[in-house]
């Protein structure tokens, strides 16, 4: 595999289990806050992030390349209202879909067509990604000043239920 490629694929791993430690501390935020529905959402999310970080781990070993695990960094963001964590989760997904797309950059310079191939689930993914952490914006801003319906919000955000993201994460 390409050095460029390898080194963006398996700093990769680290970026996907550091988002699933950023959803976890805003599950905790939630539960604090006595929102368990979103708190459910969160440690979900946290969740399919780590299947995130098993899939690029799964391609490595797969490719005979060595998976190099870093430190993972403290989540530190403080949040004043129920709004915050949903709009820092919209703009880490933004983040991350620039992560992807860097790593399909490299992997296209490298004509590297096999890591393009599996990428693509991925582009997909933050999609889906990015568009459920904007409705989820744009339902607090509508909603969440009225109490009942802030209720109902949270009782179908704990409706929400875990299924892995991809086989390939069950490996
Ligand atoms: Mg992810």
């Amino acid at each position: 595999m390409n050095k460029k490629v390898y080194e963006l694929i398996n700093d990769q791993i680290n970026k996907e289990l550091y988002s699933g430690y950023l959803y976890l501390s805003f599950a905790d935020y939630y539960e604090a806050e006595g929102l368990k529905g979103f708190a459910n959402w969160y440690l979900i999310q946290a969740q399919e992030e780590r299947d995130h970080a098993l899939i690029f781990r799964r391609y490595l070993l797969d490719n005979d390349c060595p998976v190099v695990l870093g430190a993972i960094a403290q989540p530190d963001m403080t949040f004043t209202d129920y709004l915050g964590p949903l709009e820092a989760a919209l703009e880490h997904e933004k983040y991350v879909t620039s992560l992807i797309d860097n790593i399909m950059a490299a992997a296209v310079k490298a004509k590297d067509f096999r890591t393009q191939q599996f990428l693509n689930w991925f582009i997909d993914e933050q999609l889906e990604e990015e568009a459920n952490a904007s409705e989820m914006v744009s339902n607090m801003k509508l909603f969440g000043g009225d109490a009942r319906s802030l209720y109902e919000l949270d009782r179908e955000y704990l409706g929400r239920v875990y299924t892995q993201a991809s086989p390939l994460a069950g490996a």
